[in-house]
């Protein structure tokens, strides 16, 4: 076993954390029971870089209780709780990972993820794929095949796939609608505000809130917004999403005008500068700004460090900036993922199903992933579906059954 962690002392409060997310993920639980008598990852290394907190680490465990070894790394520097990576190393699980981490470290510890020749790739925003085709291609002929959790990480992926750059095939398990109708909208909804709410104390109510982005998650942070009291304005790109976020009675315009009025800032594109420094010029004074998209280059973080000489910490997880007009703007969590950095992320009952996906697409790379041709796997339907209905009977839901009458009236050209 190794292991590169804060303090393993921190391990009985990460144990009592997973404790809860286990109670509160009865999908996952029912996983792991049949893993732990199946036995699907018997001889199988398992690489995994997600969020290193709770939820993540029952992930693992339920991974290793199917037979797999584990070497895990956490996927942002801010994002690793140091007390669950220290009980997972007490249950025996390798870990490589730190809050804070510096980026020569957060590299070091994909690296010693990778050198133990893994066969399955657990990736969120493809840095353990990057690695392995750029600085450890040596560690290719290992690869049966991998998962990919995030929205960007796909778009990444696709990009690779298409310039024939992709050498295994990696399940989109983000694109299942198990995964990101659930995951992206609720989770992320619920989980930005919490951040926000935590960190800064402030009422929402009777503010404006300004959300880039009406993808997935920007209906859920948008949608829970205005559930808050906000009114909310919506910046798109893309002109059908635009007029879904008017038809969803939200206001709609460019991000420099929005700057202007806004008090919150919500990032969630996917995309690079959606808020400029000559957007931070017109905010008011007070304007609070935070991302939940991929990595931190959604704010113009490095163009407001220049144009800035003040900044100072106001809060935990608060950074202020003064601005050549004397105004003071906010951001939090350094302009990463504000659930995650500022919070514990989605909550345990939505990351039930999304690492449900994630075990059961796991399972079939290790089944099925030497036959695939292809290098971008959907999510087979009957892993959506299982989770659906698990998930279902969860809940206590019941539902109706076509009659053989129906599904004549639906599917036959007979009528
Ligand atoms: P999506 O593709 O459904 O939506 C992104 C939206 O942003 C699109 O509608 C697009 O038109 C719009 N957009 C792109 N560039 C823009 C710009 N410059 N200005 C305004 N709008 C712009 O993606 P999604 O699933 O909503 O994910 C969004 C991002 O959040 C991704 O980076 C994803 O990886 C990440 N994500 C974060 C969490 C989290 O926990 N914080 C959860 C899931 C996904
Ligand atoms: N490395 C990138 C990853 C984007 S993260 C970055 O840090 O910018 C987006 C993913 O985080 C989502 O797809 C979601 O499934 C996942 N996520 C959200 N809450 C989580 C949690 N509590 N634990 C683990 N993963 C979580």
């Amino acid at each position: 076993m190794s292991y590169e962690i804060r303090d393993i002392n921190l391990a009985a409060s990460g144990e009592h954390k997973i404790d809860w997310v286990r109670k509160n993920c009865p999908l996952l639980r029912s996983l792991e029971e049949d893993f732990s008598k199946e036995l699907p990852f018997q001889g199988i290394r398992i690489a995994l870089s997600i969020h290193l907190e709770a939820k993540t680490a029952y992930l693992c465990k339920v991974l290793a209780a199917g037979g797999a070894e584990m070497y895990i790394t956490g996927s942002n520097p801010l994002s690793t709780q140091d007390d669950v990576a220290a009980a997972l190393v007490k249950t025996g699980l390798n870990v490589f990972a730190w809050y804070g981490s510096t980026e020569e470290e957060y590299n070091r510890h994909i690296t010693k993820v990778l050198e133990n020749n893994c066969n399955i790739i657990i990736d969120d925003g493809g840095d353990l794929v990057n690695m392995l085709h750029t600085s450890m291609r040596d560690r290719l002929e290992y690869v049966i095949g991998g998962c990919e959790e995030t929205t960007t990480g796909i778009i990444r992926l696709a990009a690779m796939a298409k310039e024939d750059k992709l050498e295994f095939p990696m399940v989109m398990v983000n694109n299942a609608d198990c995964k990101h109708l659930f995951d992206n909208r609720y989770g992320t909804g619920q989980s930005v505000w919490d951040g926000i709410n935590r960190t800064t104390n402030l009422i929402v109510a009777g503010k404006i809130a300004v959300v880039a982005g009406y993808g997935w998650c920007g209906k859920g942070v948008a949608m829970r917004a205005k559930a808050l009291g906000a009114r909310v304005i919506v910046t798109e790109i893309d002109p059908i999403k635009a007029i879904e976020a008017v038809m969803d009675g939200f206001d709609v315009m460019p991000m420099h005008e929005a700057a202007r009025v806004g008090d919150f800032f919500i990032t969630v594109t996917g995309c690079a500068h959606v808020i400029t420094c000559a957007d931070m010029e017109v905010m008011k004074d007070g304007a609070i700004l935070c991302n939940a998209g991929h990595f931190d280059v959604e704010i113009d973080m490095a163009g407001l460090r220049k144009m800035c000489s003040v900044s100072y910490e106001q809060r935990g997880n608060i950074m202020g900036y003064t601005l050549a007009n004397g105004r003071n703007i906010y951001v939090l969590g350094e302009g990463r993922l504000v659930n995650l950095a500022c919070g514990d992320g989605h909550p345990a009952e939505i990351m039930d199903m999304s690492f449900a996906i994630q075990a059961l697409c796991a399972r079939y790379l290790v089944q099925h992933g030497k036959e695939l041709n292809e290098k971008l796997i959907v999510v087979p339907k009957e892993v959506d579906n299982e989770v659906a209905v698990r998930k279902l009977g969860f809940l206590d839901k019941r539902i109706d059954t076509l009659t053989p009458e129906q599904e004549k009236y639906l599917y036959s050209s007979a009528i």
